[in-house]
């Protein structure tokens, strides 16, 4: 069986080395050895200012916006993973949807403005399949009104714009470190933010709001990681180059040999070093999409609609429509992407796909 991906599984002999540490230690959580020595290589791996990993990648979108979307309208994609809109609703917040560009992905900045009130606080936006948004765009519309930006970067992991992280784009950036993302730990994410008053205000936040045992900064929230998920991340990191390595390798194979007369592939922005996290194709008919994911299941091998439904169309949403967003979302599906992935299975999954299209 083929999946759209498989989680990066290192040798367990290095986890068990981790993990001895642990049981070294006699400490399993709040911030031990390990998630301190995570955080530090992160930091360094990814060049980044601050970094703050967490339990997964949903709750540090709900702290952030906690404390940059103050009960407000939050301008936001409608292509994204549901975690997106539904941490808006979560916090009480209200989301606002504005369309995404056809060929990027992401949230069309040229009709953001349009979509801004006076009850706007913040925009959160995602850098789909670790695409970048327009961040200068939407850094001088943020400017303009005084919004808060927060991306969501769950995809986005190792991805720069500009030779400098995308995390350290907007206010704040959340990254997600699920078992079916580039870089995983289990479970787990992380927090980022070029503010360092920001970053502490983050910090207190997602352990209950402690400042020391017995005083309170604020309202928190239990975002923390234990040791466990982060003896994964330290097991998984040194895998790091090999997993960019290999993905990078599948991309180019279908790069090669699909037919891309066919087919819309995603298109990176300018200056973006990319991470080769997910392989989007777009057909040019949603019926197209299900003749190729029908004869794709029936050799067991499974692609995912990624993402599909549109988030506007969620009934708990309330979302207008979104023509592009929409459309896209009929017609789009994510191929299997992973590091084993060999050439006779690319082989197989690409001549699959040519014949039906
Ligand atoms: C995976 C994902 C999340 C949620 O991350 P978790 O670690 O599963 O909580 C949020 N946003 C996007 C775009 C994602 O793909």
């Amino acid at each position: 069986m083929i999946n759209v991906t498989k989680t990066f599984f290192p040798p367990i002999k290095e986890y068990q080395e981790q993990l001895q540490r642990i049981w070294n230690n006699q400490w399993l959580t709040n911030r031990g050895e390990l998630v301190l020595e995570l955080e530090e290589k992160l930091k360094s791996y990814l060049k980044v200012n601050h970094i703050l990993v967490t339990i997964n990648g949903t709750i540090p979108i709900q702290i952030a916006l906690k404390l940059l979307g103050d009960g407000g309208e939050i301008i936001t994609t409608p292509f994204s993973y549901v975690a997106t809109s539904a941490a808006i609703v979560w916090e009480n917040c209200t989301p606002v949807f504005v369309d995404i560009h056809p060929e990027y992905l992401t949230i069309d900045e040229t009709k953001i403005e349009a979509a801004i009130t006076e009850k706007t606080t913040a925009i959160l936006a995602t850098h789909v399949f670790g695409n970048p948004c327009h961040v200068e765009a939407i850094e001088a519309i943020a400017k303009k009104y005084q919004l808060k930006v927060i991306y969501d970067a769950a995809h986005a992991f190792g991805v720069t714009y500009k030779g400098i992280s995308i995390f350290e784009y907007g206010d704040a950036s959340t990254c997600s470190f699920h078992a079916t993302k580039l870089f995983h730990t289990g479970e787990g994410g992380a927090l980022f933010a070029k503010d360092t008053k920001l970053q502490h205000q983050l910090f207190y936040s997602h352990n209950f709001g402690h400042d020391g045992p017995l005083a309170f900064h604020g309202l928190g929230i239990n975002g923390k990681i234990s040791e466990l998920q982060a003896a994964m991340g330290l097991t998984v990191l040194p895998h790091i180059e090999t997993i960019l390595a290999e993905r990078k390798r599948v991309v180019d194979f279908y790069n090669q040999n699909l037919d891309l007369s066919q087919v819309q592939t995603l298109k990176i922005r300018a200056n973006t070093k990319w991470n080769n996290s997910y392989y989007p194709v777009i057909f040019q008919e949603e019926s197209v999409l299900l003749r190729v994911q029908k004869a794709l299941n029936e050799v067991q091998i499974y692609p995912r609609r990624y993402f599909y439904p549109s988030l506007n169309t969620i009934a708990y949403l309330k979302g207008e429509k979104m023509a592009v967003s929409e459309n896209i979302a009929s017609r789009i599906l994510c191929l299997p992407l992973y590091v084993e992935l060999n050439n006779n299975e690319l082989q197989k999954i690409v001549s699959i796909l040519n014949v039906n299209l």
